[in-house]
């Protein structure tokens, strides 16, 4: 879903190569051979719909299958078959909103649910049932937003977050950063995003020049599972926003057939570093309904990451980590 308000009349580069992304399983299979090899369930796709940017298919292999960058984009029945432990709030965000689109969970640190939007859409993802339209502060709620930041003085880091936030036209990340900049406790901004790496044309001058003018130190989150999502323009765009003097690191979701062996796993850091991007956390799964076949079990997850351990320098080694509702941080596994 697109908010009508983030686009513009003349949508700009990024903006067209966001509209044009596949959203039909059967045009996808057929751009990658696959067509009647894979059966893409109508049903997972209704209950979640398929989105994938056309410069991300580019990168998934011709004629594989089990190709882990297409693992993350494709509906499969499977989605469908109900799991124990498996729920729609798995992260207990619902416990968490500390005003419109606000969630305080630990010390320190307020993420705003900026919008709804993906560029691409995630089969694992944890927020594939959250009530983007209650709880989204892009939804005409951002001074309702900003008062609850502004009313703690706790807060020091204000993470955007989403949906993806940088689906956000630039000059509204512009209409929340001005006025987010005159509340004297907040010291640091915070963007989780997948769009440098499924939509790079999104690092654009405009964004780099609002990146530019922030008057916090900013860290860059960008989302990425394999080694094969990056590409030259994916490295272009790193280069770009490394040179506004953000800070990018990266956040991986262990995912079984994806990146859940040890090759995998250290490809994936050491490209993401030849891009400029450190590892921060390697995500066990969030136990969200319809992702069960993703999940890789917590012993697997230790041993693959003491093998990492052996095999990378210190700082190419993730944080392994799940996310558990009412801690008071990401939990080290
Ligand atoms: C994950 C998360 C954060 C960030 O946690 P860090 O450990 O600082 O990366 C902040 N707020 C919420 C609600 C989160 O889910
Ligand atoms: S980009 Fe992030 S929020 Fe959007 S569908 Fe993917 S995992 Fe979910």
């Amino acid at each position: 879903m697109i908010p009508a308000a983030s686009v513009p009349l003349q949508p700009s580069g990024w903006q067209q190569a966001w509209r044009d992304a596949i959203r039909d399983p059967g045009e996808l299979l057929s751009v990658l051979g696959l067509a009647g090899l894979v059966d893409a369930s109508d049903a997972a796709c209704a209950a979640f719909p398929l989105r994938v940017p056309r410069g991300f298919v580019a990168r998934m292999r011709h004629g594989d299958p089990h190709d882990p960058l297409l693992r993350q984009v494709l509906p499969l029945d499977e989605e469908l078959r109900p799991a124990p432990g498996f729920s729609l709030d798995a992260v207990g965000d619902a416990g968490a909103v500390a005003g419109h689109g606000v969630l305080h969970k630990y010390h320190g640190r307020a993420l705003l649910v900026a919008t709804g939007s993906c560029a691409v859409h995630c089969r694992y993802c944890f927020r594939r049932h959250f009530p983007y339209a209650e709880q989204t502060a892009a939804a005409g709620h951002w001074a309702a937003a900003l008062d609850a930041i502004r009313a703690d003085a706790s807060i020091h880091e204000v993470i955007l977050s989403g949906g993806d936030p940088l689906s956000l036209a630039t000059p509204r990340l512009e209409a929340l950063t001005t006025p987010l900049a005159r509340i004297g406790h907040v010291r640091r901004l915070r963007v989780h995003t997948r769009l440098p790496v499924v939509l790079p044309e999104r690092v654009d001058d405009a964004l780099l020049a609002w990146l530019s003018s922030l008057p916090w130190p900013v860290a860059i989150v960008v989302h990425a599972n394999h080694a094969r999502e990056f590409d030259v323009h994916v490295d272009a765009a790193m280069a770009r926003l490394r040179a506004t003097g953000a800070t990018l690191l990266n956040q991986a979701v262990l995912l079984r057939g994806v990146n859940d062996s040890l090759e995998a796993q250290a490809e994936l850091h050491e490209r993401s570093f030849a891009a400029g991007v450190l590892p921060y956390y390697l995500h066990q799964l969030d136990r969200v309904a319809g992702a069960a076949h993703f999940e890789v079990p917590d012993a697997q997850a230790r041993r693959l990451h003491g093998q990492l351990r052996t095999r990378l320098p210190g700082y190419l080694l993730p944080r392994l980590v799940r996310e558990v509702a009412g801690d008071a941080s990401k939990r080290p596994l």
